[in-house]
């Protein structure tokens, strides 16, 4: 008998004939003789929907609020999904963040899990209950609801997998599993048998929509076996792993993309010390995070510098920088938010040389220019107009051989 932890996604439960299934799903893993404990995000379309409805109020309303709001979601699948289960004879309780405890801290809106009270959990699990945690959702030092970022309930699953040291977390989704690139960019891309969890964590951070960040580096630190793999059909998926070091490695195992970029530069500023903290404090002081970096010193002195933000972070650093222009004497200030990010991640990079510049060469073959470049020991980013994502994605992944068979 085994615990397992799984996490359904939108999608899955994103009808009523979908949580019925899920539950026919969670029946059949008891009758094969495992404990199960679930975690459920909110039905599809819900969170978006909620997040528009508080933005219509006001333009930006209280952090605070809006975590309660979004939070709804997830209360109102639970509550779904434990029916369904206690209709089919399977007894189940709904546990919202609070009930279980699940403590955050109180960054509302991006709140990290601090730690998890086990034995609400333990106890249903030993009454032969399966808990139905609300995923996405914490409490707060003070006992305000706070949520985890989008995509956050995958958090939620790992983080309680480690606590109660389940034997695997699944993340059930409308993918059967991690491909070599998103398979809607992408349809010509390949399911992954297994991924390390190094390269899934780069993948993540990356833009790979498939796991949230945060759930990749909680499964790396406690050690929890992690698996993606479809609801609706039966298979193995892709299993997290640790590195393996007796395999060939490919030298590129996937490519991540992320649209949500936009990019500033503040050009002809004066070259002195303290340039660059004088443009960047400001934004970092506003919680803004800034992604890619690059400052060039012309031959006149003068130094122009450029920086990438969250789209949705746009406007907000633009005003902030208006001023700060204005005191450095700078020549301009501009932007563009319809730039995409597109990178290769493999950690057979390590031992391989000339990456970059296949992956240089196949957008220039398809005259795709590059804006921005970064690279770390086993990823390479590239920023270009959004317009040209999909065309890039797909010439970069036949540049490295991650076709798979038509299908
Ligand atoms: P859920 O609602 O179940 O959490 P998400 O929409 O958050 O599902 O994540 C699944 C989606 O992630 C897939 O439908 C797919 O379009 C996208 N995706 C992005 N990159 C990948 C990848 N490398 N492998 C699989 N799916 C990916
Ligand atoms: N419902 C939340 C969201 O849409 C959390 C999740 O789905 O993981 O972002
Ligand atoms: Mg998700």
């Amino acid at each position: 008998m085994a615990l397992i932890v799984q996490k359904y996604g939108g999608t899955s439960v994103g009808t009523v004939e979908r949580i019925r299934g899920v539950a026919d799903r969670i029946v059949r893993y008891r009758e094969a003789g495992h404990q199960v404990c679930v975690v459920s995000s909110a039905m599809s379309g819900e969170t978006n929907r909620l997040d528009a409805l508080g933005k219509e109020v006001v333009e930006r309303p209280l952090a605070r609020e809006m975590d309660v709001l979004l939070a709804s979601g997830e209360q109102v699948a639970v509550a779904l999904l434990a029916i369904a289960l206690t209709a089919r004879g399977v007894p189940a309780q709904s546990f919202l963040g609070f009930q279980v405890a699940m403590r955050t801290d109180a960054a509302h809106g991006r709140a990290r899990i601090e730690q998890i009270d086990t034995q609400a959990l333990r106890a249903a699990l030993e009454a032969g209950t399966v808990p139905v945690i609300a995923g996405f959702q914490g409490v707060s030092p003070t006992g305000a609801v706070t949520t985890l970022g989008r995509g956050g309930s995958d958090t939620t699953a790992v983080a309680v997998a480690a606590a109660l040291s389940a034997d695997e977390c699944e993340i059930c989704t409308d993918v059967d599993g991690v491909y070599t690139a998103d398979p809607r960019v992408e349809p010509k891309a390949r399911r992954l048998g297994t991924i390390t969890f190094e390269e899934m964590l780069e993948l993540a951070s990356l833009g790979s929509k498939v796991l949230h960040p945060r759930s990749v580096e909680f499964a790396g630190k406690y050690q929890v076996p992690l698996r993606v793999l479809s609801t609706f059909e039966d298979g193995e998926g892709t299993l997290i792993t640790m590195e393996q070091d007796n395999m060939e490695q490919p030298v590129v195992s996937g490519i991540a993309h992320a649209r949500d970029e936009a990019k500033i530069t503040m050009s002809g500023v004066p070259d002195i010390p303290g340039v660059a903290s004088k443009i960047l404090g400001p934004v970092s002081a506003a919680q803004i995070e800034v992604d890619m970096i690059v400052q060039n010193t012309g031959a006149d002195g003068l130094t122009d510098f450029t920086f990438t933000v969250k789209r949705a972070d746009y406007e907000s650093a633009l005003d902030l920088l208006r001023p700060v222009r204005e005191k450095l004497g700078a020549r301009a200030l501009e932007g563009d938010n319809s730039i995409a990010k597109v990178s290769v991640v493999g950690v057979g990079m390590r031992s391989h040389a000339g990456v970059a510049t296949r992956m240089f060469d196949a957008l220039a073959e398809e005259n795709i220019n590059i804006q921005m470049i970064s690279t770390s020991e086993i990823k390479i980013s590239v920023v270009i107009a959004e317009r040209y994502l999909e065309l890039a994605v797909r010439a970069i992944h036949g540049e490295f051989g991650l076709d798979g068979k038509p299908s």
